[in-house]
């Protein structure tokens, strides 16, 4: 799955490395979730037992890998980062688990991406922390039982729809990771701010939280676009509002922080297939962009902005995707 959001060359990788909160006291926001594993982790600690297993779902950016690196440091755990991507057969797999240490934090990005035979050797891993290797081929085909050291498995995914039931049953704890609210993104922001010894007035804040499509990556990501801002047009570390609105205009980022391909999907919706219904496979083709993104990037911020509707037949643009367009609801007059 391509993140749209993705930051590209390796200081941008640096920094939201150094910008990320190293403990759930410093995580911004998703209070119910923060609670849940505060316990989670407390409970395993008394008993001294790793954690019990931990699936995250939720769009790009909203804090997964982040969580994963805390749930490793407050349990004082080696963390392991690997992908559904990178494993592609179940050999890949058992080389991973087997290499773990006891009480490791094992953390798989896009779970739901992980090849089928793998899935299978993940619920016995999970569940008795144990793996069966086939050896051979055919008839002379045996398997070898392999015992593991116990581990914490943290899943991320942006589909949890896609994963399997017997996989999804078997974490002791499923959260869902929520878009933020724009007074969440500004205490996000503020923090980064500090870090990256930029000052703002809460309103220049205020207005990159409103931006930034519900995501703490987003709101870091334009903050470093706007403190470049301040440093080539204004006087070095300071920004105010006008630093920030010319900064994001100059990125594209509409007044509702809807990006490049947000608009043009609704653009297509709306010009195009004049409201809609469409279905997704037609819409990915006319804005020519990979259907998962735009069914776990763009749609979920969509109908979150009351945007985009989804009906049996497919999606629909609401009165106020129009009004944003500044295309006439009565689309008659199109050609
Ligand atoms: P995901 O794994 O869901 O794509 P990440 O955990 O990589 O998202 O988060 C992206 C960036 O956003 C990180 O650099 C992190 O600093 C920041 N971030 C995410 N969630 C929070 C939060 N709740 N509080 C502060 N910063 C956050």
């Amino acid at each position: 799955l391509r993140d749209v959001d993705e930051p590209v060359d390796e200081s941008e990788l640096a920094i939201e490395g150094a910008l990320r909160p190293s403990s759930l006291a410093e995580f911004v926001g998703q209070q119910k979730v923060r609670g849940q594993l505060q316990l989670l982790l407390d409970a395993a600690r008394l008993q001294q037992r790793p954690a019990d297993h931990i699936l995250l779902s939720g769009p790009p950016g909203l804090g997964k890998t982040t969580l994963a690196m805390i749930v490793a440091h407050e349990s004082e755990r080696p963390l392991r980062l690997s992908s559904g991507p990178a494993i592609q057969h179940a050999g890949d797999l058992a080389a991973l688990l087997s290499s773990l240490t006891p009480g490791e934090v094992l953390f798989i990005d896009e779970i739901h991406r992980m090849a089928r035979s793998a899935e299978e050797m993940l619920y016995l891993a999970m569940e008795d922390f144990r793996i069966d290797i086939m050896v051979g081929k055919g008839a002379g085909a045996t398997s070898i039982p392999l015992d593991l050291a116990p581990f914490t498995l943290v899943g991320a995914t942006t589909r949890s729809g896609l994963l399997p039931n017997p996989l999804r049953d078997r974490f002791g704890f499923t959260a869902h990771l929520e878009y933020y609210e724009p007074f969440e993104l500004e205490r996000v922001i503020e923090r980064s701010a500090a870090r990256l010894g930029v000052e703002m007035p809460p309103a220049a804040r205020a207005e990159i939280a409103r931006r930034s499509r519900g995501t703490p990556r987003i709101a870091n990501r334009l903050l470093r676009r706007v403190r470049d801002y301040a440093l080539v047009h204004g006087d070095g570390d300071a920004a105010d509002e006008a630093i920030v609105d010319a900064a994001l205009d100059l990125y594209d980022v509409d007044a509702l922080g809807l990006d490049r391909l947000d608009r043009a999907v609704l653009d297509a919706v709306v010009r195009r297939f004049r409201g809609g219904p469409v279905g997704l496979g037609t819409l990915s083709v006319a804005v020519g962009e990979e259907s998962d993104t735009i069914e776990s990037v763009v749609e979920p911020y969509l109908v979150r902005i009351g945007f985009l509707g989804r009906t049996p037949r497919g999606r629909v643009a609401t009165p106020e995707a129009y009004g944003h367009l500044g295309v006439p609801h009565d689309n008659s007059v199109l050609g």
